[in-house]
């Protein structure tokens, strides 16, 4: 079974799904497994990062922006290749060990829908297997 959700984006933010994985997990009743985070687009990732100080966020915004910043060698005539970088510098997916029910999360580790290229109705997919 795939868990489908919506997000609707700005243009730059990172999203705390971590309560959406596991009411997935928990629908599952899946007690022991893996649940795999996965988002389907090009300029968008999933993260796994610090869940307590918001400023660890805005600090990952601003040095993914220092550090890909738009360039006029790009070629891509989209124009939002710096998008496309970050996108993959995050990854399309995140894997989560479920052990006796529960995310094997760290206790400051909180699982993000990554945007870089909204505003935006965005999907993530949540699939649980057991094993
Ligand atoms: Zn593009």
């Amino acid at each position: 079974m795939v868990y489908e959700y919506t997000l609707k984006t700005q243009k730059q933010n990172f999203y705390n799904i971590t309560s959406f994985v596991k009411n997935a997990v928990k629908q599952s009743g899946i007690i022991n497994g893996i649940a795999v985070v996965y988002c389907p687009h090009t300029t968008a990732g999933i993260t796994i990062n610090e869940n307590a100080d918001p400023d660890v966020v805005t600090d990952l915004l601003y040095a993914l922006d220092v550090t890909y910043p738009d360039r006029p060698e790009f070629r891509h005539a989209e124009g939002n290749t710096t998008a496309h970088i970050k996108s993959s510098v995050m990854g399309a997916s995140q894997t989560v060990i479920i052990d006796n029910g529960r995310l094997l999360l760290g206790t400051w580790q909180g699982i993000y829908f990554t945007e870089f290229d909204g505003p935006r109705i965005r999907k993530y997919y949540v699939k649980v297997i057991e094993g």
